[in-house]
């Protein structure tokens, strides 16, 4: 029987989780639900320089937000944990050790100085340093120097790393679910630090560790980290583990010009790329999130899908359960994906649409509640409806009905010209008895008994009914005019009648 399906998402708490992150998590989320596997979240935090304060929460409040959650990692422990690297730092040097032992790794003593002197010797040379098996013997590590010196400045604590000993001229064949086969020859890899003698290991030593501890049986990860491949696979050759498989993700790109979708890249253009707000603890700077400029998290997600992917038919709508039916690596593009933020508003009209007008409506509330606004729910409900078909986000309907809660204080002043006359000022007195008089106030009688006035009088409608909704409104903008005025109540409806015709 194969083994169980189990990813991991391995972010590094530096900072909010970039929207390329939120990716990479849902692309193993869908994976690990199609095949009925387990989507661990595991936090790389072993250097320690990089941490950032609440770093750590926002991703995990990401993951709930978007609505793909973590069946593994901090605070959900199965047996793998801790699933915090800080936590599993007494682990990893037994695997360093390991690794001198079998002759895959040795110590280098080689001071930062020395090695920059080396770097600057080189590119006055033109030529670019690389500590590898064509100059390791030229340098100061267990390989070059005698063993008892070596034996002398380990007892004295001198300081050192532990570096990966890359093979000598071999042809590697290395394999990705997303970009094939890759053969790579051995020489041109560095010997890559795998461990400080801060007592912490590297990414790549507790990388590999933990995902053979945890049993990960697929790696799926951002296109950046295809370069470190080959290090990965020979690590796992050299501890004599059976290595996953890997699958890389291709580069989510720029809306315009050229390159990588940076982090700076959102507010610049005018679009979060992050989640969620985020607050820098250092400099206090914010950075917009989807969550906070009220983009629904089916549509991030529904959006997100589709940087990279794509299902092979027509369908550009799915839903968080059709994506795992749907999601295949191997439908995975190797080539960038561009950002698209108007594609992203496309999809949130189309999830606004779907939500009901009673839960719009209380989303709604929440922000006639911060303008101290009284509403029914039953009242905010039937705005909401009469709206929402014109709406992108939630907070649209007030830009597009602020006047079923608060009377127009100005009038549009184009409109204005074209629509109030001489003679409007009568009509609309007229207008406001027959408003009065109607009873039952609803829209039909509103309707039946204006109309019947109209023709009547021979006024032409256009003359009662666009001064009439300039009234109400305060611009030519909005659903039928008697739908307004009957839900705004006849009180109302009079009041704004009479104050229009006093201010216009
Ligand atoms: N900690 C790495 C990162 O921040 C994880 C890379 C990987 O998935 O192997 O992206």
């Amino acid at each position: 029987m194969p083994a169980k399906v189990r990813v991991r998402f391995a972010p590094s708490p530096t900072g909010p989780l970039h929207i390329g992150g939120v990716r990479t998590a849902l692309y193993n989320y869908l994976f690990a639900k199609k095949h009925n596997g387990d989507f661990l979240l595991r936090i790389e935090d072993t250097d320690q320089n990089r941490f950032v304060e609440g770093a750590e929460e926002y991703i995990i409040e990401s993951l709930n937000w978007c609505g793909i959650p973590y069946d593994e990692g901090p605070g959900k422990e199965a047996g793998y944990g801790p699933y915090k690297q800080s936590e599993r730092a007494h682990l990893y040097k037994k695997y360093a050790d390991e690794l001198i032992e079998s002759g895959n790794a040795y110590y280098a003593f080689d001071t930062a100085e020395a090695l920059d002197a080396h770097r600057k010797d080189h590119e006055e040379k033109g030529k670019t340093f690389i500590y590898n098996w064509h100059n390791r013997q030229k340098l100061q590590n267990s390989l070059s120097l005698p063993k008892e010196e070596v034996e002398k400045k380990l007892t004295a604590g001198e300081e050192y790393v532990i570096r990966f000993k890359s093979p000598e001229g071999e042809t590697l064949h290395l394999e990705d679910e997303i970009r094939g086969g890759m053969e790579i020859d051995t020489n041109i890899l560095d010997d890559k630090v795998l461990f400080k003698s801060d007592g912490m290991p590297t990414y790549h030593l507790a990388n590999i560790v933990d995902d053979h501890l945890m049993e990960i049986t697929h790696v799926i990860r951002g296109e950046e980290w295809l370069p470190s491949l080959a290090l990965h696979v020979l690590l796992y050759r050299a501890f004599g583990w059976d290595a996953p498989k890997f699958a890389h993700l291709p580069l989510i790109l720029k809306p315009q010009g050229k390159g990588k979708l940076s982090k700076r890249d959102g507010d610049k253009m005018g679009f979060p790329v992050f989640p969620l707000e985020w607050k820098d603890p250092k400099t206090g700077e914010i950075s917009s999130g989807y969550r906070e400029e009220n983009y629904l998290p089916e549509a991030v997600v529904n959006m997100l899908s589709f940087l990279g992917w794509n299902p092979g038919t027509e369908q550009e709508f799915f839903k968080l359960d059709e994506l795992v039916q749907a999601f295949e690596l191997s439908r995975v593009h190797k080539s960038g994906a561009k950002f698209d933020p108007e594609k992203t508003k496309w999809f949130q009209q189309h999830y606004l649409q779907l939500q009901s007008d009673e839960k719009l409506a209380e989303d709604f509330q929440k922000i006639l509640d911060k303008k101290s606004i009284n509403s029914e729910k039953k009242y905010t409900t039937t705005v909401v409806s009469l709206l929402k078909e014109r709406a992108v986000f939630v907070n649209d309907i007030w830009e597009l009905g602020s006047y079923f809660f608060q009377a127009p204080e100005s009038f549009d002043e184009k409109a204005a010209r074209k629509v109030w006359k001489d003679d409007t000022a009568e009509i609309i007195e007229k207008l406001s008895q027959i408003v009065e008089k109607v009873e039952p106030y609803n829209v039909e009688n509103l309707q039946n008994q204006i109309k019947t006035w109209i023709t009547d009088n021979n006024i032409g409608f256009g003359k009662v009914m666009q001064p009439f909704r300039l009234s109400l409104v305060g611009a030519m903008q909005g659903p039928d005019v008697f739908e307004i005025a009957a839900l705004i109540g006849k009180e109302e409806t009079v009041k704004r009648l009479n104050y229009a015709k006093e201010n216009l």
